[in-house]
């Protein structure tokens, strides 16, 4: 792939932390870059659409409205774990409408219009649903495609996904699948020899995992607690009032939301989302690379540097 050094200048993101130090963005957004001008890309991968709105919505939300390109791509719908056919309810929800879903594409159906309403609220973020099969979500080759040629259409400068190991004791095993098949398209987007596409090859340069709320990972003793705060004030209300269409069928409240934020928040900052930042691999303490791949940024250089020429 070949990139002008112009588009370097203006993708530059900046990497804020370095060896577990939590970061508190405050105004600033996960993408504050180091040129004020500078747009950035994001694309926010879940297995299910509620995981993309509930982890990063409002932090999408607050990127879209300083003019960066924020995508919410859900996997699947989820609709294999949502839909209970013979119980005739949906979720949490058990109601006329979903008893009247008697085939999957009435469910895939019923469930497109919830998560379209939703994500409304929250536009100008960006709604792409992959519609990947779910429960299990496949680690497959044909899966890792489909996520690819994602990356490839949109050229994300960064990329939030579920933590790859974080729900290996709890929460829906799709989200740890999801996590995973993310980082190895990310991969694999570099590679010209995998997947012919009418897209050109992507570099992702940072990798932001989605962090929840800190008591399931200090119960899983995880060593990638959170270590980036995105405080979004400006965009919590909207958040909320996206998550409350979904509300019905989570058994989401106003209250839960309110716990919710309260369980995130840190002393002065009633409304933060929490992340990981994947570590970038450090080939020179004494230098970040900024627009590099977050993984072989010594060995994509050596390729830059050849297709410049
Ligand atoms: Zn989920």
């Amino acid at each position: 792939m070949i990139r002008t050094t112009s588009q370097e200048l203006t993708r530059r993101s900046f990497v804020s932390s370095l060896a577990g130090t939590a970061v508190l963005l405050n105004g600033q957004g996960i993408g504050q870059a180091a040129e004020t001008s500078s747009k950035e890309t994001l694309v926010a991968f879940g297995a299910h659409p509620a995981d993309v709105m509930g982890s990063c919505g409002a932090t999408l939300l607050k990127h879209a409205l300083r003019g960066d390109k924020a995508v919410a791509v859900p996997l699947t719908l989820g609709v294999g774990h949502l839909w209970k056919p013979k119980e005739g309810s949906f979720g949490r929800l058990k109601d006329e409408s979903t008893a009247q879903l008697k085939t999957l594409e009435q469910a895939n159906r019923f469930y497109t219009d919830v998560v379209q309403k939703a994500y409304a609220a929250l536009s100008p973020v960006e709604l792409h649903l992959l519609g990947l099969a779910d429960s299990p979500l496949e680690l497959s080759t044909k899966n890792i495609k489909a996520v690819v040629e994602v990356i490839r259409r949109f050229q994300p400068t960064m990329v939030l996904t579920h933590h790859p190991t974080m729900s290996l004791l709890a929460g829906h095993p799709d989200h740890r699948d999801a996590g995973e098949l993310v980082l190895r398209a990310i991969m694999l987007a570099m590679e010209e020899t995998f997947h012919t596409s009418p897209y050109p090859t992507a570099v992702v340069s940072r990798i932001i995992c989605y962090g929840g709320s800190g008591d399931r990972w200090q119960s899983l003793g995880q060593a990638d607690a959170p270590n980036v705060f995105v405080d979004v004030s400006d965009t919590a209300t909207a958040k909320d009032k996206a998550s409350l269409i979904h509300g019905p069928l989570f058994g989401v409240t106003a209250d839960s939301l309110k716990q919710r934020w309260s369980r995130s928040s840190q002393p002065g900052h009633p409304h933060l989302e929490a992340f990981v930042q994947l570590r970038p691999v450090v080939v020179d303490y004494l230098r970040s690379s900024p627009g590099r791949p977050w993984l072989g940024a010594n060995l994509l250089e050596g390729k830059a540097e050849r297709s410049k020429a």
